[in-house]
């Protein structure tokens, strides 16, 4: 992998000093023939390597969703602004959640940014940035639900969760795997839930707002299940990514960028 990483950047930078040698695009084309295969993954390396690839799964309003074809969300912008910073143009893959760090891992993606909570079991897998915002773990409940505390639910109760979301983690581990459906987003737990199929459904507190906001008969209880910090994951072979997106952050954070992105999309109570 270090090796492949090595390599990669070494293509980079000579892609890098070609494209600097004004005049000489003919002439960088022909040495490219000449080297036949790997100077089409010098191209293509180059190309890739002026991309920031953010894999991310835009179910998790207002996180990341697509409205009117196009992605959006606070993830979304932040990720513009830290593209823009790193002089990167941002690439957004919308995969599911639990494929995220897989491919972060192996390098298919440069970064996972989805409303991502830190944890000890992930860190093994992959790195995170700097935590930019604080999440919550919330319960939805139909209204007039026997649930009216996280003390309410038990290994009997029906539990909707996102597959591989820490609101499925926690619940399996407290509640036991029987209790818990997972489904692939949050949208279809909710759906779930309004047919019936599940008691209540447990997940990160803003779009748990967005979902009942947008159907009936839903309630957030009181009580929180869980408080989390989100970062931004990166693989440990690409610690300076991980630096160059800390700085970016930094300077987000301390320029009020990320609190005027928060504010815009999260209305304050
Ligand atoms: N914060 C939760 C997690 O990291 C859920 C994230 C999500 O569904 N996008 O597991």
């Amino acid at each position: 992998m270090k090796k492949i990483l090595a390599l990669t950047l070494a293509l980079g930078l000579s892609a890098s000093l070609l494209a600097g040698c004004g005049g000489s695009g003919s002439s960088s084309g022909s040495a490219d023939n000449a080297a036949g295969s790997d100077t089409e993954a010098t191209a293509e390396d180059s190309a890739a390597s002026e991309q920031l690839v953010m894999a991310t799964n835009a179910t998790f309003p207002p996180y990341e969703f697509v409205e009117g074809g196009d992605y959006e969300g606070i993830d979304v912008e932040i990720a513009g602004k830290i593209a823009e910073k790193i002089g990167r143009e941002l690439k957004i893959e919308d995969v599911e959640f639990d494929t995220l760090i897989g491919g972060v891992q192996s390098g298919k993606y440069d970064m996972g940014m989805a409303g991502m909570t830190v944890t000890e079991e992930r860190k093994q897998s992959v790195n995170f940035s700097d935590t930019y915002a604080t999440g919550i773990q919330s319960v939805i409940v139909p209204d007039g639900s026997s649930i009216t505390t996280v003390d309410d639910i038990s290994s009997e109760t029906k539990i909707g969760v996102q597959q591989g979301t820490t609101g499925d983690i926690y619940a399996s581990e407290d509640y036991g795997d029987d209790a818990v459906t997972q489904y692939k987003n949050g949208a279809d737990a909710v759906q779930s839930l309004i047919a019936g199929k599940v008691d209540c459904v447990i997940i990160d507190n803003e779009p748990a707002k967005s979902f009942v906001e947008a159907n009936e008969g839903l309630t957030i209880l009181d009580t929180s299940y869980a408080e989390e910090d989100y970062a931004i994951c990166v693989s440990k072979d690409n610690e300076e990514l991980l630096g160059e997106i800390n700085d970016a952050l930094g300077e987000l954070k301390s320029d009020g960028t990320i609190d005027s992105i928060v504010e815009k999309y999260i209305s304050a109570e």
